[in-house]
């Protein structure tokens, strides 16, 4: 290894120990933290994140990123490395100290008001935030630039090389095989889930989720879990990946999910490689691909028939009302399909149509062809046409993501992605491993975590989305194989063809 780009790594060692610590403490704050630490636990945040801002934009950084170059002996991750740090920091660069400032005011003052909205249920008090925002975000996508289509620029952001083109191919193929679909299945006869809903001791849900983490091969000598309002992973290093997830007593729907959902985030971070710590290839590389690892726990894995062949008996061990319910039942309830009206409920089918529709109103905000004062009657419409339902007020609508008003546009697409990226990963698991099933089927998850590993975490951000999936799968995202996926298991549960 290069002395300079040793000198490098130390120096990115040093920003990824301030951003790790800023990490512990948001979990602290979410987790445990009395509510009067709150102002000052705001300040302490606000000097790390300045920390971490001047370390990462210091004339001693461009320096260190200049000179690790001239290396001769530098390996191809290094190399890549040393690329994406340049290309992190000059696209950090782009953006004004006055705009980064004026960013972060139009955020907070969004937020607010989306708060308020929330509370008034009236889009009306959101709109004017949300106007400024738009406007912020062509401004940004603008100062970093684009080739294609606008809205690109601000994906970039969480799905990196994600382009309109792609996104629109994909969310046709949803329009053209996926409502089909679900036109179908509403025709079939509606499966019974009311034994969901009960009283489900919280101390009996805890435990399953813990035993469910480890036998997925959650490292639990690397991690946590803890409750939180809302269920989420963090990583303060690849040796200490934290879970939460919170307990519903009145539901069973809530909480083994989102268990599961995490532990698959979870996963990827822990199986990062050690070495890369500070450094891109110890990253994950897109939050699609990162939605796929948890979709594939949570969907492929935590709602297949061999899932709860195995563990239906610990359930039914667990919550004495499931004694009547047979695994039939059980299995057809955790899947049923059906059109809502919040997204964070929706089953894997209809869930994407969610997501389009915002994709596709964002996009247009974007790009200036839709008017934020007009939103609200194109959200409603769209959920009208795709999903058959009439929003009648607003938090269950246009007002219930909290996305736009942190200024997240070009955030929704890498959901979708993450289930489409999940199924065609199966599809190749199977493929190598036709012992797929039969081994969840027994209890036993290490292949499948053991390829995952290979294919997916071991690299970081050495590969691009499109490029791991091709390399793992021998193709680019392909939408065929969710709706495959999908009408495999559906056509057996709504009893078709
Ligand atoms: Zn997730």
């Amino acid at each position: 290894m290069g002395t300079h780009f040793e000198k490098l790594k130390l120096y990115t060692n040093k920003i990824a120990d301030v951003k790790y610590a800023i990490s512990v403490l948001n979990w602290d704050q979410e987790t445990y933290m009395p509510p009067k630490g709150q102002s000052f636990r705001a300040q302490q945040i606000a000097t790390l994140s300045g920390m971490a801002h001047e370390l990462a934009s210091s004339q001693e950084y461009a320096n260190l990123l200049q000179e690790a170059q001239w290396d001769s002996d530098l390996n191809p991750i290094d190399k890549r490395n040393i690329e994406l740090l340049l290309n992190d920091f000059e696209k950090n660069k782009k953006l004004p100290k006055d705009f980064v400032i004026k960013l972060s005011q139009a955020t907070s003052e969004a937020f607010h008001a989306w708060i308020q909205a929330r509370k008034a249920n009236d889009f009306t008090v959101f709109a004017p935030s949300l106007e400024k925002m738009v406007q912020i975000q062509q401004e940004k996508a603008k100062i970093y630039g684009y080739t294609e289509h606008i809205y690109d620029a601000l994906m970039d952001d969480y799905e990196p090389k994600a382009t309109v083109k792609q996104i629109d191919k994909l969310f046709a193929d949803v329009k053209q095989q996926l409502k089909p679909y679900l036109d179908t299945i509403a025709q079939a006869k509606p499966l019974d889930d009311s034994f969901m809903y009960g009283h489900f001791a919280k101390d009996s849900q805890w435990n399953l989720g813990l035993d469910v983490l480890k036998m997925l091969g959650y490292d639990f000598e690397a991690g946590r879990q803890d409750i939180s309002e809302h269920p989420f992973s963090t990583s303060f290093s690849m040796q200490d990946v934290r879970v939460t997830t919170r307990v519903r007593e009145d539901n069973l729907y809530d909480m083994l999910w989102s268990c599961i959902h995490e532990c698959g985030h979870a996963l990827y971070e822990q199986g990062l490689p050690l070495e890369q710590y500070g450094l891109p290839c110890g990253e994950a590389t897109s939050l699609g691909i990162h939605e796929s690892q948890s979709r594939f726990y949570e969907n492929n894995i935590g709602r297949s028939q061999v899932f709860w062949n195995l563990y239906y008996p610990k359930m039914q061990a667990a919550f004495p009302s499931l004694q009547t319910v047979s695994l039939a039942q059980f299995y057809q309830a955790v899947n049923v399909v059906k059109p809502s009206f919040i997204r964070t409920d929706a089953d894997e089918l209809t869930y994407h149509f969610h997501i389009m529709i915002r994709y596709e109103l964002e996009k247009k905000l974007i790009e200036g062809s839709l008017a934020v004062k007009d939103a609200k009657a194109a959200w409603n419409q769209a959920y009208k046409d795709y999903l058959g339902i009439e929003v009648t007020n607003d938090n269950e609508g246009i007002l219930q993501d909290v996305h736009w008003s942190h200024g997240g546009f070009g955030y929704f697409p890498t959901y979708s992605l993450g289930s489409f990226y999940a199924a065609q990963f199966q599809a190749q698991i199977l493929k190598e491993n036709p012992a797929f099933f039969d081994e969840i089927e027994e209890g036993k998850f290490e292949n499948t975590l053991a390829w995952l590993r290979k294919n997916i975490h071991q690299h970081g951000r050495f590969y691009s989305s499109e490029e791991l999936c091709k390399n793992a799968t021998g193709e680019g995202l392909n939408f065929t194989y969710f709706m495959r996926y999908a009408k495999k298991k559906y056509d057996a549960i709504y009893g078709l063809n």
